[in-house]
């Protein structure tokens, strides 16, 4: 099992098959624009 996380918010994006565990970093959709990250500047 592969899992997809967002590397500013640690939410779950997406799961993928693999033979181990797997976990790779991205941007979820509200983190991936520069105007949602300064909204967002609250965590
Ligand atoms: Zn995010």
């Amino acid at each position: 099992m592969g899992t997809i996380v967002c590397q500013d918010c640690n939410s779950t994006i997406h799961f993928f098959d693999d033979e181990k565990v797997t976990v790779l970093y991205g941007k979820c959709n509200n983190c991936c624009t520069e105007k949602n990250r300064k909204k967002s500047n609250h965590q």
